[in-house]
């Protein structure tokens, strides 16, 4: 008989959609490792899929296994993988990269044109087992805590957005206080920032933000940036550095808005079609715009190692507010799709 595991699987085309059911266990190739499955985290991603909405539609291959943030121990090796061991707990890179393409082989592999994201172009990791490519594995250090091993993928977002202007000294704008808004705080914080302001219209987002160390938060419902900004005396002209990190179009416009003359914002939230900001205001006051997407291969891995490994990794694992056994995986579905959470783990032992 065929040997199977169980997986979460989006199964029907709608909203919902996702099941748990057996399917064929993984065998590696030469060049990948079995993954035994730790622990996975609900991603915004995963949110969409489930969701079902136009993004969804067109993206993803129904019927699908999904999920991209995990952690586990690999107990097989492909013939030819050299970089891995068994018994190792690893997480890995969500993007395969072809690695041929003139970004490829100049060493920007993140900016590779032809990106594979596990569990959206093709089967994910929300299952017993993965089969993973060996070159995306990243090897852990396993005195940190497996649920926030298994948050490295938005963590990394978080740490590339952070760092992709020099914050030392600077006033940053971080719009958007979901897991990524939130875990970029720490991050800004040991970077140099000197105030760190945050927006959303989610009170309970907002006081976590405040708990991870924003010096000041705006809900955007009943306050504007500036009043809140008033109160801080320092900031004379507006802010030097800004995060977009809610996908909102209103919040993407309203810093733009609050940025001073030569200031730096990088964008990874999704923006909606059709958002319109002030150009003008790019154009006079001399903004950098940058997108971000994803996570420096593999620069941001190796500074997120260090990061956790100095103290980050307690303050980041604030965010995650839920944990529920793999067979409980609607629940958390459920909670992340009402706003009601930070980052949810599902828990993969028996
Ligand atoms: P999230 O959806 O949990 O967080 C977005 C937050 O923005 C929420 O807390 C929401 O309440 C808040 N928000 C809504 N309207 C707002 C407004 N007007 N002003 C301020 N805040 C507002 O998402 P997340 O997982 O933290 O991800 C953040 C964004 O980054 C999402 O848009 C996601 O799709 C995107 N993303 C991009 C990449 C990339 O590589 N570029 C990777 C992962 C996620
Ligand atoms: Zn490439």
């Amino acid at each position: 008989m065929m040997k199977t595991m169980k997986a979460i699987v989006k199964q029907t085309r709608a909203f919902d959609g996702l099941v748990l059911k057996d399917v064929p266990f993984p065998t590696p190739d030469d060049n990948q490792v079995l993954v035994k499955i730790k622990k996975t985290a609900i991603c915004g991603t995963d949110i969409h899929i489930y969701n079902w909405d136009d993004w969804a539609q067109k993206t993803i291959n129904a019927p699908q296994i999904i999920g991209h943030e995990f952690v586990g121990e690999v107990v097989e090796v492909g013939r030819l993988v050299t970089n891995v061991k068994v018994g190792q707990l690893v997480s890995g890179e969500g993007h395969i990269v072809c690695g041929w393409c003139l970004n490829c082989i100049s060493g920007t592999p993140h900016f590779c044109c032809r990106t594979v994201g596990i569990g959206v172009d093709m089967d994910g990791v929300f299952s017993e087992y993965v089969a993973f490519p060996a070159s995306n594995i990243w090897v852990c250090d396993d005195s940190i805590p497996e649920d926030v091993l298994s948050i490295q993928d938005p963590l990394g977002n978080a740490i590339h957005a952070a760092l992709s202007f020099p914050v030392l000294g600077e006033d940053v704008l971080v719009t958007g206080a979901g897991p990524i808004g939130l875990m970029s705080i720490p991050v800004l914080r040991r970077a140099g920032a000197r105030y760190i302001f945050v927006t959303d219209v989610n009170p309970e987002r907002l006081k976590m933000a405040m708990e991870m160390g924003a010096d000041a938060v705006v809900d955007v419902r009943t306050q504007t940036i500036a009043e809140v900004r008033a109160g801080f005396k320092n900031i004379t002209e507006g802010f030097d550095v800004g995060l977009e990190m809610s996908g909102n179009a209103s919040a993407f416009s309203d810093m733009v808005d609050a940025m001073a003359n030569g200031s730096s914002i990088a964008i990874l939230g999704i923006v909606p079609q059709n958002q319109q900001i002030n150009w003008n205001k790019v154009i006079f006051s001399s903004i950098t715009l940058r997108g971000i997407y994803g996570r420096e291969m593999y620069n941001t891995w190796y500074r997120m190692k260090t990061l956790l490994q100095t103290g980050l990794a307690e303050d980041v694992a604030k965010v995650i507010t839920h944990r529920f056994h793999y067979t409980d995986f609607k629940q958390g579905f459920e909670i992340m799709a009402a706003g009601k959470s930070g980052k949810v783990i599902l828990d993969w032992g028996v």
